[in-house]
């Protein structure tokens, strides 16, 4: 389950944040996972409870908002909007799309107290 290093790494983020702004609870988090992150939303959401076990964000909702993938063709140069890495050009029906959009992980936005 490599979503939990994802989420360890998110929350280290959190935590250095946390020290350099100096707060010391976080209440919301709103985490950006692109469609095309190879990310599980629901294994995310398991991974980040152990994560934030015993840190800032310890109490914190977390808000996931995904965003969707995009994809430019390499035969037609069509741009696309695609949900997984094996999706072909909805234009020209050609497979091996560049993923160029939606393959980001990060947090977006922090509540703090
Ligand atoms: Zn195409």
């Amino acid at each position: 389950m490599h979503e939990l290093s994802l989420a360890m790494s998110l929350v280290e983020i959190i935590e250095a944040e946390a020290a350099r702004q100096d707060f010391h609870k976080v209440r919301s988090v709103l985490m950006e996972i692109g469609e095309l992150s190879c990310v599980e939303v629901e294994a995310m959401r398991l991974a980040f409870e152990v994560a934030v076990r015993g840190t800032v964000a310890e109490a914190a909702t977390l808000e996931i908002e995904i965003t969707p993938g995009a994809a430019r063709c390499p035969d037609c140069g069509h741009l696309a909007q695609i949900s997984s890495h094996l999706s072909p050009c909805p234009q020209c029906g050609a497979m091996g799309l560049i993923a160029c959009g939606g393959d980001q992980l990060r947090i977006k936005e922090l509540e703090v107290d």
